[in-house]
């Protein structure tokens, strides 16, 4: 798919590598705590920089092996999953919102304003989980999946 999708931009495919890392989907599963976060990052951080370094080498990434079953997820699964399932209609504001705007900031689709001093999602959401997940406040919860777990948003893990 990657492959696919590089022909089509006309991208020069190089590879890729899988790294590990803290889940953030919070509509779904659980998000780790900063101690458990911060101990994840800690253990991709060599796979990391290794693979920056292959980067910046122009060097070919590999292609890993991937399975019948994880092709399948790919290819029917997901893009189901994303055409019923991701939409910003379940996310809400509660009142420990300060109105800071952080949340108008970090969406990377532009799909938050303001509104009375409170965020108002539109139609245009990608389930990125930034908005949730950075709220300084944790004044946004997700249908009834996010009340009572931990956010995970990658700021400062790896000075902590
Ligand atoms: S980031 Fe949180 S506190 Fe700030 S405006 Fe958005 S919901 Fe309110
Ligand atoms: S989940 Fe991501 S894309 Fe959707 S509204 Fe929040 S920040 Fe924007």
């Amino acid at each position: 798919m990657l492959l696919k999708l590089c022909n089509k931009k006309r991208f020069d495919f190089m590879g890729f590598s899988t790294v590990i890392m803290p889940e953030n989907y919070i509509a779904m599963f659980e998000v780790p705590d900063k101690v458990q976060a911060s101990s994840i990052i800690k253990k991709a951080l060599p796979q990391i920089l290794a693979i920056g370094e292959r980067i910046k080498q122009r060097q070919f990434l590999h292609v890993e092996k991937v399975s019948i079953y994880s092709r399948f997820i790919s290819r029917f699964i997901n893009p189901l999953f994303y055409i019923t399932s991701v939409s910003a209609k379940g996310f809400y504001v509660t009142n420990a919102c300060v109105g800071c705007k952080k949340c108008v900031d970090l969406c990377p689709l532009n799909n938050i304003k303001m509104e009375g001093n409170k965020p108002s999602w539109s139609g245009n959401c990608t389930h990125c989980m930034a908005c949730i997940c950075a709220c300084p406040k944790e004044a946004i919860e997700y249908k009834n999946k996010s009340k009572g777990k931990p956010r995970y948003y990658n700021t400062g893990y790896l000075q902590s």
